[in-house]
């Protein structure tokens, strides 16, 4: 199933860009790259963008962001909002709902998600509002609520529980006297309790047809409904009694497993921080951690929770990071570090100044990709759901030709043939097959977002589960990048102060892990960077900057070249630099070089371990792309035994590569520190960014997001991801066995009702637990 929108949007296009056929292209091509994106047509004159795409591949804050990547800004933004459905009683009815959603006008696209209890809808402001949206929710009998930035309470969990339960206890127990009172031969006040269970048991099912059919679209609470009146209008009371117990214990017990597979998150937001102790003239102040703004100091004694992210001004400690990295070693933090909201201040007192409010912080963030994610469906899922589509209806119809065919054509007897009609009614949702793949994709993006990885949608732990192919960023990925510094080279008239303060002022701006590094060294020997009136990074080569006057340049002989440098006096020591293994910087200041810094780039210690894991894993390709050396390259790419690698590349090369390396092994999964290895990570089928925890731009850019710099998260990440899709179709396999085997004895006429209800919901709840089982995978 395939469907288009095409949608005409007004785009601000960088300046000059009407005259680049490059640019257009560029635009193009990368848009077309999406999944699900068929057509691209730029019209410069009018400012539009014209796309035909199929939002339930690509939805369209996706292309949006791409189009941001290459530098185009959709001027009318679409909102995506993710809203928490309250009352959602079943499988089915999730994707009711969906459909009802679907038809309002300007609504783009909506995914509903029965384990996650979460829509996700994309929409036209100009043309509906969220409050159009959530009337329309009531009027098909349910409830939702915008989910909160920060939710210091546990989100609303399954709120009309508490009746159905009720409900369900009084059903089973009337059930029961009734069937003793039908044993001991009182067939009369049997037949009332009968009626009186089948009520209790079938209130909210009732409801829920009555929606049903106000909608117009068919679903399991009045798929059996009918059934169970049915089975009163045969007289067999004990059957509709039955029935209706039976649906509303499955639907409690389904609910209320299905939450504690949610509970992944909230276990989450039990992380967030309260209170801040914010130092105001006068002394310090205990404030809600909600109430902390950005520049605000904040003091953190052991023990407490650290309010909101922040870069420590004094003291050191300890901090356990778990909730944001899932990694339970302390990290140590002097001043100058980053901390994280949530983490746990061990043993020291810090300061700390607030980088960003409570509701923008890294844990706030995952918590919102994660229910984002949550919300979205793997492709598997639309399987199942184009098969829940086709199979209800035909089932009906199927029922409804038992029912009448045989008595009219055949004389045979109207009563069985009816009865052989209802128990087709009772099979025919599909529901253990549309739950079984959302409640595992739910449970593994939990249990990963608690082991530091963020899976940004469902699509993607199917297709980490698939690669077979993983290429790999070397500075800052493999390597730590942030390595100590091992030579300092300086021309006539400099000394290595003179070229550490240069460096270390051009690369105070700069995100790249090398400067990292040279920043560091510049510290220790207590260099202050001046103060910049100009910077560019210029990715995969260096930096630039200016000051006091003068520009300066940091980065590799490429770079140096280009700018039409002399490094012909540099190139001996530059060779030998490389030869020795290390990553050499030339400094130059005006049209000057005037010196070196070399950085002996370390191999991750996790790197061998992680690489010996996805071997076994089954992964059969490994490839390390590097804007480094050729030296540098082959000797990390020896040293870790890296199948193919590709050295000296600019970004677009390396998304050349990505390119022919999708061509050749049709999936490819590109692991990058997401700062400059953006392009590479969208070219990728899935881009896997590593430390996204300090990062924006990793976060935003990478399909799956290590939080921590541990590359063992990355086997771990595609064994949950292999996990997931192993126990997805265990699931799919049993549901569709379960489904044969219940209509084709239905249509034998050897189905009781009973056993075709209890087949159903019993399926459902197995389906679940099996999916469930992935919140405690290790
Ligand atoms: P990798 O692909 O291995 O991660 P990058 O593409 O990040 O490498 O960078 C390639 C090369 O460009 C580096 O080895 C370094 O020589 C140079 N470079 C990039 N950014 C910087 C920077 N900020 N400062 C100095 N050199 C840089
Ligand atoms: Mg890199």
């Amino acid at each position: 199933m395939t469907e288009t929108k095409t949608l005409r949007l007004p785009v601000q296009l960088p300046r000059g860009f009407d005259e680049c056929e490059r640019c257009a292209g560029r635009l193009t091509d990368s848009l077309l790259q999406l999944d699900g994106v068929r057509a691209v047509h730029v019209d410069f004159q009018h400012s539009t963008m014209t796309l035909t795409y199929d939002p339930t591949l690509s939805p369209i804050d996706e292309v949006e962001q791409r189009a941001e990547q290459v530098g185009i800004e959709i001027r009318e933004r679409f909102e995506h909002k993710t809203i928490v459905l309250v009352g959602l009683d079943c499988p089915d009815c999730a994707l009711k709902l969906e459909k009802g959603i679907s038809r309002i006008p300007g609504v783009l696209w909506v995914s509903t998600n029965f384990a996650s209890s979460r829509m996700s809808v994309e929409y036209e402001p100009a043309r509906v509002d969220l409050d159009t949206i959530i009337r329309r929710i009531r009027s098909l009998g349910y409830d939702a609520r915008e989910t909160q930035v920060v939710p210091l309470t546990p989100s609303i969990t399954f709120s009309s529980l508490g009746a159905p339960s009720t409900l369900t206890l009084v059903s089973g127990i009337t059930l029961l006297i009734a069937c003793a009172l039908a044993a001991s031969r009182m067939p009369s006040p049997a037949h009332v309790l009968f009626l009186i269970s089948a009520v209790a048991g079938g209130f909210y099912a009732a409801r829920g047809a009555y929606f049903s059919l106000k909608s117009l679209m068919l679903d399991m609470n009045f798929l059996m409904t009918v059934a169970a009146v049915g089975a009163i209008a045969i007289g067999d009371y004990f059957e509709a009694a039955a029935v209706m117990f039976l649906f509303s214990l499955g639907n409690m017990l389904e609910a209320r497993t299905v939450e504690k597979a949610r509970e992944s998150v909230s276990s989450l937001m039990g992380q967030f921080p309260t209170q801040a102790r914010v130092k105001r003239e006068g002394g310090e102040e205990l404030i809600p951690a909600d109430e902390v703004h950005v520049g605000d100091l904040f003091i953190v004694r052991p023990g407490e929770k650290i309010a909101t992210d922040g870069t420590v001004s004094d003291g050191s400690t300890a901090v356990n990071e778990s909730s944001i990295t899932g990694e339970s070693t302390p990290a140590d933090k002097v001043a100058g570090d980053q901390v994280f909201a949530g983490s746990i201040n061990l043993n020291g007192s810090i300061d700390v100044v607030a980088t960003t409010g409570a509701a923008d912080n890294t844990l706030a963030r995952i918590v919102c990709l994660v229910e984002k994610a949550q919300a979205e469906k793997a492709p598997v899922q639309r399987f199942t759901e184009v098969f829940g589509r086709y199979y209800t209806p035909a089932v009906v119809v199927l029922a409804v030709v038992v029912a009448l065919v045989p008595p009219m054509l055949f004389h045979a007897a109207f009563r069985s043939s009816l009865y052989i009609a209802l128990t087709l009614l009772v099979v025919s949702c599909p529901c253990a097959l549309v739950i079984s793949t959302p409640v595992s994709i739910v449970s593994a993006i939990g249990n990963a977002a608690r082991n530091g990885i963020l899976f940004k949608g469902g699509s993607f732990v199917e297709t980490a589960g698939k690669v077979r192919v993983i290429a790999f960023d070397k500075t800052g990925t493999i390597t730590t990048g942030r390595a100590d510094i091992s030579d300092v080279l300086c021309g006539d008239g400099m000394n290595e102060s003179d070229v550490l303060s240069l460096a270390a002022t051009v690369e105070s701006r700069s995100e790249h892990p090398l400067a990292e590094a040279i920043m560091r060294a510049a510290r220790k020997r207590e260099i202050k960077p001046r103060s910049i009136t100009y910077f560019q990074s210029l990715t995969g080569m260096g930096a630039a900057a200016k000051f006091d006057g003068e520009t300066c340049v940091v980065g590799n002989s490429r770079l140096m070249d280009q700018l039409g440098m002399d490094t012909g006096k540099w190139s001996g020591e530059l060779q030998r630099l490389q030869e020795e293994g290390k990553t050499a910087v030339l400094v130059a200041s005006g049209r000057t070089i005037v010196g070196i810094i070399a950085v002996r780039d370390t191999v991750r210690e996790t790197a061998k371990s992680a690489l010996d894991q996805l071997r076994k894993l089954g992964v059969e390709r490994t490839v390390m792309i590097t804007g480094d050396n050729e030296l540098a390259a082959r000797s990390v790419a020896c040293d870790l035994g890296i199948d193919e690698y590709y050295a000296e590349l600019l970004p677009q090369d390396k998304v050349d590569i990505i390119r022919v390396l999708i061509e050749r092994f049709g999936s490819v999964a590109v692991v990058g520190d997401g700062v400059n290895d953006a392009p590479a990570l969208a070219a990728a089928t899935v881009g896997i960014a590593m430390g996204a925890a300090g990062s924006d731009t990793a976060l935003e850019t990478a399909d799956i997001a290590l939080m921590s710099d541990d590359l063992g998260k990355l086997p771990y990440a595609l064994r949950l991801s292999r996990g997931a899709m192993g126990i997805i179709h265990q699931n799919l396999v049993f549901s569709l066995a379960v489904i044969a085997v219940l209509i084709l004895t239905a249509l034998m006429g050897i189905l009781k009702l009973t056993v075709g209800v209890f087949g159903h919901e019993g399926s459902a709840l197995l389906v679940i637990a099996n999916g469930m089982r992935l919140i405690r995978f290790k």
